[in-house]
């Protein structure tokens, strides 16, 4: 494995055409010091976990002495904002150093978030709180481990610095690595700003670096657009499935990979409330969980519109149109393997939307009831009473617990086998806000460990992990509504 001072780092981006950034240093904390790393993220640089406890770790990744090869760049863009279309936006808080290129082939962005101000950071400050970078890094990971498209975090650097939010908060780096940053707004920015030369050498890069199959293809706009509308689908199917509000699903926050991308006031569902809104800053409840769906369709209509130099509306509606049944697709797959089918029938659809009426109205916590129906008996004579016990209308859970123990039946399915399998899909561990909120307390009093602990046990949220027993625990009534808002 390398040392850090053996990574090789390229830039681009930063080598597109002018207009699509500014090329900036990045302004370092004074007395930058590591809050937490990830070694499978160390690892995607080919850099061993014990380089991160080096000094020259934090001054490179810190921005304070930058490795050869790193050009930090602030990359432009503008967006959808709670449906309002903002011409201008921005790396505003964040510099892209370079892309590593890594022993697998891969190429990685890595970008510093908290770097400083920027071209693009209207009023703000340029910095980050150690409260949100603490967040996006453990659910960044978190993500990684329950097998869901997103950004990865490499580690949390922390600065005495005082950083003003609504009160005096801790200033704290980020350091997020992604195949790219490259957004539904991007596109947008050279769309709107009339830069269609600018939109059509985006969509070259993006295609010659993530859609090489694309790139000589027949109408390789219009494929490209369908395949972002496949993989947005995807992922909104699976933040749908395991319970995740991502929060802020502006079309600047969407990934043109389909990654999860910008955790700011994410929630994941404990109570499982349809309607469930984790922003505190969202008043009408645009991004709550229940709307994911519409507004992803939403965001890429936005995104379709603004590629309309390069393919026809036809092409655009044509692959638009398979947005919902694609998600419906993913979405019941997904669904069918929390409750352990292998088959596909006519009657799936009703047996989970019952099932979610009754969760809905009980209230039941979400992943708790999923990890336990992993555990149910169907043997006829069987209570299951630890199930029965999640809901108020208990017979109502027995009528439902009779037609699935009836579909388990018609495809043959055996307990144990089943719960092997559902035990793989249905996560014991989630990075539930109260969670987040102990680790970021203790690490505002310079106690790293519970960060460090969390990340480890979130990477691998499917397996028992008795030790660690309470962190499958609904919240405690401090932390059933903490407020989360955009202000990070
Ligand atoms: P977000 O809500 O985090 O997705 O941010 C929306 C926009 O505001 C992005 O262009 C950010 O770069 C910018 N931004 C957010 N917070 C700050 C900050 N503290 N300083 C400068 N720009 C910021
Ligand atoms: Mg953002």
């Amino acid at each position: 494995m390398p040392m850090l001072e053996q990574l090789r780092f390229d830039n681009t981006y930063a080598r597109l055409p002018a207009g699509f950034g500014v090329a900036l240093r990045p302004t370092p904390f004074p007395d930058a010091h590591l809050v937490s790393a990830s070694p499978s993220a160390l690892r995607l640089l080919d850099l061993e976990p014990s380089e991160a406890a080096r000094p020259e770790f934090v001054q490179a990744f810190g921005g304070a002495r930058p490795l050869p090869g790193m050009e930090p760049f602030a990359m432009v863009y503008a967006g959808h904002q709670f449906g309002v279309y903002v011409p201008r936006l921005g790396d505003g808080r964040a510099l892209l150093l370079g892309e590593v290129l890594n022993s697998a082939g891969e190429r990685w962005d890595v970008q510093l978030k908290g770097s400083g101000p920027t071209p693009y950071s209207r009023m703000g400050d340029g910095r980050a709180v150690l409260r949100s970078a603490i967040r996006e890094y453990l659910c960044s990971e978190a993500m990684h481990g329950l097998g869901i498209p997103t950004t990865r975090a490499l580690c949390v650097l922390g600065g005495g610095e005082p950083v003003y939010r609504e009160e005096v908060e801790t200033g704290a780096m980020l350091v997020r690595l992604s195949p790219s940053h490259v957004r539904f707004g991007t596109f947008e920015y050279f769309h709107y700003s009339e830069q269609h030369a600018h939109v059509k050498a985006l969509a070259d890069y993006v295609l010659g670096r993530h859609f090489p199959h694309l790139v000589d293809a027949p109408e390789k706009y219009a494929r490209f657009y369908a395949e972002v509308v496949e993989r947005t689908a995807r992922l909104i199917a699976q933040w749908q499935a395991v319970g995740f509000a991502h929060g802020v699903m502006n079309t600047d926050n969407m990934s043109i990979l389909g990654l999860t991308l910008d955790y700011g006031p994410f929630g994941f569902l404990d109570d499982f409330d349809p309607g469930f809104v984790c922003n505190h800053s969202d008043e009408r409840g645009r991004y709550a969980f229940d709307q994911q769906p519409r507004i992803a369709m939403w965001n890429l209509a936005c995104l379709g519109e603004a590629l309309l130099t390069l393919l026809s509306e036809d092409e655009a509606r044509a692959a638009l149109g398979t947005f919902q049944p694609t998600f419906a697709t993913h979405f019941l797959a997904r669904l069918r393997e929390k409750l352990g089918l292998r088959e596909t029938r006519e009657e799936d659809r009703n047996l989970i939307e019952s099932l979610f009426a009754r969760m809905a109205q009980a209230p039941v916590d979400y992943t708790r009831f999923f990890r336990a129906l992993g555990r149910f008996d169907s043997s006829p004579e069987a209570r299951n009473e630890a199930l029965r016990d999640h809901f108020v209308d208990r017979e109502g859970f027995d009528t439902w617990a009779a037609d699935y123990r009836r579909r388990l039946a018609a495809e043959g399915s055996q307990d144990a086998e089943r719960r092997a399998r559902m035990d793989r899909v249905n996560p014991k561990y989630v990075l539930r806000n109260y969670l987040a909120q102990t680790a970021i307390e203790r690490a505002q009093a310079g106690d790293f460990r519970e960060v460090n602990r969390l990340r480890a046990l979130l990477e691998d949220p499917f397996s028992e992990h008795p030790e660690h027993n309470a962190s499958a625990e609904p919240p405690p009534t401090w932390g059933r509504h903490l407020v989360v808002s955009c202000s990070s």
